[in-house]
């Protein structure tokens, strides 16, 4: 039999270095699908054919899974080296109070969208939203309206893959605008690199910060812990907003046709002792937290932060380039936002873990080279000088050791297959 190579986009599956953007699969959807693995995440799967082959060839070059050139990025100091661009920074919440208690932080991210929808400048938002026939999973989408922006409002805690739209965008009569992960934008960024017509299209691309997105299983066992009963249809899940931070909690009927809501959890328990844990290894291995490709990034402000889980919502608001500064300064002016500034270095002080987290990310970079695990191929990665200056050296140590560990402890030299067979909460068990 003629030995069958693998093509690059299965290639990147395999060896962990997927985050489940989805671009692949929106330049050549004819070819590539997302397929939700409960284990592995939202992942491509490519046609096995010569012209699947072919497909993923082409779409490798969109891949920032694959690597992403951060050197690209204007760097005016040693601020912007370490966080991407940062122009300005504000904090802030939407002046549209529903949007404001809808929203995952202070709503800015929607009231942003919202603005670029009425002021004309764009024609749509790409985004994506809750799959309204099982919430567990997320489903892309382009909103027009008030009403579509609202209904996915906040964060969702789960896979996701929002740039899976690119042809769409691509395609659209009107300039579109983009929200999603850290890891979402720059993908579409590097594909607006080599793509004219794309870059044309995208309105404007705004980055939600992203610690890592658990799998299906997590989200199985956080409607455990919410107590939804396994013969339960579930009818709506939320992991933040309706106040900042905001509850964990579901919705559900029974057979019998009752309509019940379950117990709501604090986003700290759900998020720390049930869902972290399930995110997948890109993420632990992941550098940019802060949408450092986006034009706007958007972040809770912890550095202020809320008084209990239901609070009035803040949010972080950065500008990466002169684009999105603009674009914040008019909705500022509109009235959509209403903000203070906030020094430049507000990221540091908002998420003081994160410099932590970009060093330790050398560590486990490291500890998969010593070990013959590929890493992505990421050019001008501020990484090894947090490493170097900013952990203490058990923590240097604990990167690599730690990284060691988890690499034989997780089999990470085993090539991830991406199943979707039985998706149905209770399957893993
Ligand atoms: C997986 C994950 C990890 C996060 N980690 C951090 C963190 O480490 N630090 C931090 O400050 N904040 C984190 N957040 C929260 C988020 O960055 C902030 O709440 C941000 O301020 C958005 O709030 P907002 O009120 O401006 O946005 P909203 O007005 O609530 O809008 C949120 C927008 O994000 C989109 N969205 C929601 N979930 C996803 C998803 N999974 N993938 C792609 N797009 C999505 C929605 O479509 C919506 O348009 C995380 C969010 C997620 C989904
Ligand atoms: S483009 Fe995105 S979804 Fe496709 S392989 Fe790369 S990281 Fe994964
Ligand atoms: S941690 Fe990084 S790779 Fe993982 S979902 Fe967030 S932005 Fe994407």
């Amino acid at each position: 039999m003629p030995h069958v190579q693998t093509d690059p986009i299965t290639h990147v599956v395999a060896s962990q270095m997927c985050t489940g953007c989805g671009a692949c699969a929106g330049l050549v959807p004819d070819f590539i699908t997302m397929v939700d693995d409960p284990l592995n995440g939202r992942r491509p799967v490519v046609q096995q054919s010569s012209d699947g082959q072919s497909a993923s060839q082409k779409a490798i070059s969109v891949c920032a899974g694959a690597g992403a050139n951060h050197s690209e990025l204007p760097a005016r100091d040693q601020l912007d080296q370490t966080w991407g661009p940062v122009l300005a920074a504000w904090e802030g919440h939407a002046t549209d109070s529903e949007i404001r208690h809808r929203g995952s932080s202070g709503g800015a991210g929607t009231a942003l969208a919202l603005f670029m929808l009425q002021s004309g400048k764009a024609g749509g938002v790409a985004h994506i939203t809750a799959n309204k026939q099982d919430p567990r999973l997320n489903q892309s989408v382009i909103s027009s309206d008030r009403d579509g922006l609202l209904a996915a409002a906040g964060s969702r805690y789960a896979q996701a893959s929002p740039a899976e739209l690119l042809g769409r965008i691509r395609n659209s009569d009107d300039p579109i605008a983009f929200i999603g992960k850290p890891c979402d934008v720059a993908s579409m960024a590097k594909a607006a690199s080599i793509d004219p017509v794309l870059a044309d299209h995208l309105a404007v691309t705004i980055a939600i910060f992203c610690a890592g997105a658990p799998n299906l299983n997590a989200t199985d066992k956080l409607l455990d812990r919410l107590e939804v009963p396994i013969e339960a249809k579930l009818t709506d899940l939320r992991y933040r907003g309706e106040g900042w931070p905001g509850l964990m909690q579901a919705s559900y009927t029974m057979p019998d046709g009752s309509a019940h809501d379950s117990l709501g959890i604090p986003y700290a328990e759900g998020w720390g002792r049930i869902l972290q844990a399930e995110r997948r290894w890109r993420c632990r291995i992941c550098a940019d937290h802060t949408g450092e490709f986006a034009d706007i990034s958007v972040g809770d402000p912890w550095h202020n932060p809320p008084e209990g889980d239901l609070d009035d919502g803040q949010s972080l608001i950065i500008a990466r380039t002169a684009k999105g500064e603009r674009i914040i300064r008019a909705a500022i002016e509109a009235g959509v936002i209403n903000t203070t500034p906030a020094s430049r270095d507000v990221i540091a002080r908002a998420q003081p873990n994160l410099l932590d987290t970009r060093g330790a990310v050398w560590g486990r970079r490291l500890a998969m080279r010593l070990t013959g695990l590929p890493v992505p191929n990421d050019k001008g990665l501020s990484t090894f000088r947090p490493w170097m200056t900013h952990l203490s050296l058990k923590a240097k140590l604990q990167s690599v050791a730690g990284a060691l560990k988890r690499i034989f402890r997780l089999k990470l030299h085993r090539k991830v297959t991406i199943r979707s067979d039985d998706i149905c909460r209770g399957s893993a068990r």
